[in-house]
C-alpha cells in the first residue's frame, strides 16, 4: 500500500546565500519500507525528512500522502496528520520537561484517545527504559533520552516513521537494537525512511538511496560504496 509519495520536490533555503538541499526529489514509500537515505552531512538529508515530515513546505514538486496533496492541507490538518500518522525520530525532538518518561509516551498517545499505560510500560520495556518510567527527562543519560524519544515516536502506531540519524548518541548495543526495531516495524506495516551520513546500514534496506546535488539517487542495485 502506498503511504506517500515526492514528486519533484525543490526546496531552497534564501537566506543571503540561496542553498537548494532538494533540487528534484521524488520518492514513492509503501508500507513495509525501510528505506535507507545516505548522503554527507549538510546535504539535505533532514530537509528532505521535514518536508516528508510536513514541517517545512516544498517550493515546489508535490507531496501526497495517502493520495492527498498536503499542500493544500491547512495548518490544523497537518498537525493532525503529524501527530496521527507520523512517528519522528530527530536528533532535535525533545521530551516535554514537566512530564515522566511514562507521561510522555501517555500524552504521545493522542490527545483525545483513550490511554494505553500497558502499552507504554511495553515500549519502555523494549527500549530498556523499564526501571526509568518514573523519571523526568533531566535525569536520562543521552542515549537513554534518544531511546526515550524512539519510544515515543513509536506509540502511536505510525503508518510512517522518519528517522534522523538514530542511531547518534548510542552504544553498539543500542544501535543495533534500534535498527532492528525500526525494521520490525516496516515488517508490521509501517514505512521506514532513515537517513543517515554513513553506510553502515545499507544492508538492511529495503531500498537504499543517496542524496546528491539535490536528486535522490537509488542505489539499491549498485555495490557498496
Ligand atoms: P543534512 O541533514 O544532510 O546534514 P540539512 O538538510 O540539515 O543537511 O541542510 C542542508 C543544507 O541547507 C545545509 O547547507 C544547511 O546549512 C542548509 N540549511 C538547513 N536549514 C536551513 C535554514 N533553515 N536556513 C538556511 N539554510 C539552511
Ligand atoms: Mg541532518
Amino acid at each position: 500500500m502506498e503511504i506517500c509519495r515526492l514528486e519533484h520536490i525543490h526546496k531552497d533555503y534564501r537566506m543571503g546565500e540561496v542553498v537548494t538541499p532538494l533540487k528534484d526529489v521524488s520518492l514513492t514509500v509503501h508500507s513495509g519500507d525501510f528505506i535507507v537515505v545516505e548522503g554527507p552531512s549538510g546535504i539535505g538529508k533532514s530537509t528532505l525528512l521535514y518536508v516528508m515530515g510536513t514541517l517545512l513546505q516544498s517550493d515546489g514538486g508535490t507531496y501526497l500522502f495517502e493520495d492527498k496533496d498536503v499542500s493544500r492541507f491547512s495548518d490544523s490538518e497537518k498537525s493532525g496528520l503529524r501527530a496521527g500518522k507520523i512517528g519522528f525520530l530527530f536528533q532535535d525532538s525533545a521530551l516535554i520537561q514537566a512530564l515522566t518518561l511514562r507521561e510522555n509516551l501517555l500524552f504521545a498517545q493522542g490527545i483525545g484517545q483513550k490511554k494505553d499505560p500497558a502499552q507504554a510500560d511495553e515500549l519502555l520495556r523494549r527500549f530498556g527504559l523499564e526501571d526509568r518510567a518514573g523519571f523526568f527527562p533531566y535525569q536520562l543519560s543521552g542515549g537513554q533520552r534518544r531511546r526515550a524519544m524512539a519510544a515515543r515516536a513509536l506509540i502511536h502506531h505510525p503508518a510512517l516513521i522518519l528517522a534522523d540519524e538514530p542511531t547518534n548518541d548510542l552504544d553498539e548495543h543500542w544501535s543495533l537494537e534500534i535498527i532492528r526495531i525500526l525494521k520490525e516495524q516496516a515488517g508490521s506495516g509501517s514505512a521506514v525512511v532513515m537517513v543517515t551520513h554513513n553506510s553502515r546500514w545499507a544492508e538492511e534496506a529495503s531500498k537504499r538511496c543517496r542524496l546528491e546535488d539535490g536528486i535522490l539517487i537509488d542505489i539499491s542495485q549498485t555495490a557498496a560504496i
